[in-house]
């Protein structure tokens, strides 16, 4: 918890759909831009899916060779290292410890020690480490909506319904969404602002 690495790449098993950039550990899952984002792009496949579906995640975002080609460097240039104390491979340290813990992996051991079938392993999970999605966070955690009215039945000139006159949509309920950055912000006091006007203009009381 509260570890976070600044360039990982995140994806959806069984999909295209993967996203790279900062990844932060949080006391109930993964998080960051990287997280976010992915979660952003890939929502309707998500919802699809029921929210159950498994995540591979590259702590590293290299390919396999390079990952392995530089802990052999390690483990050439210095044998007698314990694998605790290999920072050339840039985690933190926690999260270094804890792959090796998952892994049942001694971190005591010297790297010059390290089985061929360890060091497959330690390089599988650095760039595909697996986890289980069951379910997503509670109603009114999520920052924005995916989904809404659709936009080909609303005239942007005024937010008016092309389906029932005199009905004005705006912000959320439209579908329309953004990742955060203030996106959202705008589309809703755009469109607010639009259909307020028109609906100003277009039922205001002379007095
Ligand atoms: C935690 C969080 C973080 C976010 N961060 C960002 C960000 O960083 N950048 C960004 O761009 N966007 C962000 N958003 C999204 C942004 O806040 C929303 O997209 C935006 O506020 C939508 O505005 P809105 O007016 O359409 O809806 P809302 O702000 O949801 O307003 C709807 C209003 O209608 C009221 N209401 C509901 N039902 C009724 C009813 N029956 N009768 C009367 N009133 C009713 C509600 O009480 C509410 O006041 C975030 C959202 C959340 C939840």
């Amino acid at each position: 918890m509260g570890v976070s690495v600044p360039d990982a790449q995140v994806k959806i098993v069984g999909t295209k759909l993967e996203y790279s950039g900062p990844l932060l550990i949080t006391h109930w899952g993964i998080s960051g831009p990287a997280v976010l984002k992915l979660s952003s792009f890939a929502a309707r496949q998500l919802a699809e899916m029921k929210y159950e579906f498994t995540t591979s995640v590259n702590w590293l975002n290299r390919k396999e060779e390079e990952v392995r080609e530089l802990i052999l460097q390690v483990k050439k240039n210095f044998p007698k290292r314990t694998l605790f104390r290999v920072n050339e491979i840039e985690l933190p340290k926690r999260l270094w410890e804890y792959i090796l813990y998952k892994l049942k992996i001694d971190g005591e051991q010297i790297i010059g020690n390290l089985s061929k079938d360890n060091l497959n392993r330690i390089v599988n999970t650095l760039i595909n480490d697996q986890y289980e999605v069951k379910g997503k966070t509670t109603f009114k955690e999520e920052f924005v909506t995916c989904g809404g009215i659709d936009l080909k039945e609303v005239d942007f000139k005024t937010m008016e319904s092309k389906l029932v006159p005199n009905l004005f949509f705006a912000g959320e309920v439209l579908d329309v969404d953004a990742i955060t950055g203030g996106f959202n912000f705008q589309a809703a006091w755009t469109t607010g602002y639009i259909a307020g006007s028109e609906i100003g203009k277009r039922f205001s009381v002379k007095h």
